[in-house]
């Protein structure tokens, strides 16, 4: 066995696969703690600029290390689950007792974990090494993480760019090579739209396959845990430590297969849905259009077939989402009034002004634009007028879908209609909602999405995913397309600077 300081000139863990790793413990190269020390010490340095960690967990990485090493020792590696010795970061609205849990938010800056999220505890229970908490925007409100109380993250392929959001620090921390796995979560594109922008593997599971228990509410029927990855296999490696039924969330689902199981059956005879409506979207900028194009024929050529589907009521689901989504935040961030939950603002006698002001400084603009929008929703005079149409497009969305699924096993579309943008680049929110244009309806109607690393754009140079999208409970189907693409395109790479340790010069 190597010691610490040895195990720190092997390539990075953070840059190794799954297999990898596991094959370095099997064969005692190194040990579980000495991937625990070499991937919490590169942290400081490696994200300084790209500042994905809000807080490492030293403790608890080395306390699950040492167990693994203990099970190694006495031949029990093998019982130890699918993720042994992997390390593993978490989006910050996921609880894990003993560390802060903030959503990127003021309001919740020194709110303590008082238990563990169940995505977080399979993980755990799966032999992952918990490496730390990673940013987001604020309550998971955006698409570039520029709305984090603590700073944005940087996209560690350009560092001037926002690296997409919500769960921009779980997919840069992929893409900077400093952990192999991370979890985010999705309710309106927030797991695709970033793993897109940083070139990583991003799955959004069918609503319902991970358990949302310990996970801060946003939207609560639209919100979804999911994986990021630079492979297809350790994104299917973690789908299976974390699918499946939780008695803690109702909405939670038996799952029972083997989600890379069917990784290397390539796509000949599936039938690949196209939608000639996305690929004509105002807004879509050709290279983006280019890369879903070539993305398809490629799986034609694999012997796919492609079929052209519309999805004629998904120019709807902007609409729909921010009817939604916003009335189910306003629900689920009441909880925040600074006396259950939440900044408390000082020395207010009367417990009306403390709630107004402790809300007013702990929520960021965003967060109180949607409160806002929500509570005005839910009015009453004005719920009929948006609220029950919206469900109503709900329901004519999960349709279209359904209708699509008589003729093809998975769509292709683009994730984002661009690749990513710069600082500061988009300032009105409207046009920030259009970054999901093509991702919302998946999760207005429930089903699985993800987003596949497809190389780099050719006018930005920069990373783009391809989008594909599965019928509910039918996620092998897009995993299985994505493993094709995977032959094609290569493993997604560790951003350029951050691989050769240059990141930010
Ligand atoms: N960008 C979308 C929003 O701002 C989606 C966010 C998410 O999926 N959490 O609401």
């Amino acid at each position: 066995m190597t010691s610490a300081a040895n195990a720190a000139q092997l390539a990075p863990f953070g840059q190794m696969s799954v297999k990898q790793i596991q094959h370095g413990l099997r064969t005692k190269e190194f040990s579980a703690v000495d991937v625990a020390r070499a991937t919490l010490a590169r942290i400081p340095e490696a994200d300084e600029q790209v500042h994905a960690f809000l807080e490492t967990t030293e403790q608890l990485a080395l306390d699950a290390a040492a167990r693994i090493d203990d099970a190694v020792a006495e031949g029990r590696m093998n019982e130890m689950g699918p993720l042994v010795g992997v390390p593993i970061a978490f989006k910050d609205n996921m609880n894990l007792t003993g560390t802060r849990t903030t959503c990127s938010s003021k309001m919740l800056e020194n709110y303590v974990s008082p238990y563990t999220a169940t995505c977080v505890e399979r993980t755990l229970r799966a032999g992952g090494i918990p490496i730390g908490k990673l940013n987001m925007d604020e309550f998971a409100f955006g698409s570039s993480t520029e709305t984090s109380a603590f700073g944005p993250t940087r996209n560690p392929w350009d560092l001037g760019r926002v690296p997409g959001g919500s769960s921009g620090g779980s997919a840069a921390a992929v893409a900077a090579g400093l952990v192999p796995i991370t979890l985010g979560s999705d309710t309106g594109g927030s797991i695709r739209q970033p793993a897109s922008f940083c070139g990583v593997v991003g799955i959004k599971p069918t609503y319902g396959v991970v358990s949302r228990y310990g996970v801060v509410a946003f939207g609560s029927s639209l919100d979804q845990v999911g994986p990021f990855a630079r492979s297809v296999e350790d994104a299917a490696i973690t789908m299976n430590a974390i699918a499946g039924r939780d008695e803690l969330d109702c909405t939670s689902q038996e799952v029972t297969v083997d989600f890379t199981a069917n990784l290397a059956e390539d796509v000949a005879g599936m039938r690949i849905g196209i939608v000639p409506a996305f690929m004509e979207a105002e807004g879509l900028t050709p290279e983006v259009k280019a890369k879903v194009e070539e993305a398809a024929a490629k799986l034609e050529a694999r012997g796919a077939q492609l079929v052209e589907v519309e999805l004629p009521n998904a120019k709807a689901a902007m609409s729909a989402y921010y009817v939604l989504g916003p009335c189910e935040a306003f629900s689920n961030l009441a909880r925040f009034d600074s006396v259950r939950y939440g900044y408390c603002d000082p020395g207010h006698k009367d417990l009306g002004a403390q709630y107004e002001a402790s809300r007013a400084i702990g929520f960021g603009d965003e967060a109180r634009r949607r409160i806002m929008l929500g509570s005005y929703l839910l009015s009453a005079g004005v719920y009929d007028t948006y609220y029950y149409p919206a469900q109503q497009v709900r329901t004519l969305i999960t349709q279209d879908y359904l209708r699509a699924y008589e003729k093809v096993d998975c769509i292709l579309t683009p994730v984002s209609p661009r690749t990513a943008f710069e600082f500061g680049e988009i300032a009105d929110p409207t046009s920030m909602y259009l970054s999901d244009m093509f991702t919302i309806s998946i999760n207005i109607a429930g089903n699985g999405g993800m987003s596949m690393p497809v190389g780099l754009g050719a006018d930005t140079g920069l990373p783009v995913g391809v989008q594909l999208i599965a019928p509910a409970f039918h996620d092998s189907n897009m995993l299985r397309v994505a493993a094709a693409l995977e032959v094609e395109y290569g493993v997604a790479p560790v951003a350029p600077a951050s691989a050769s340790g240059k990141a930010g010069e």
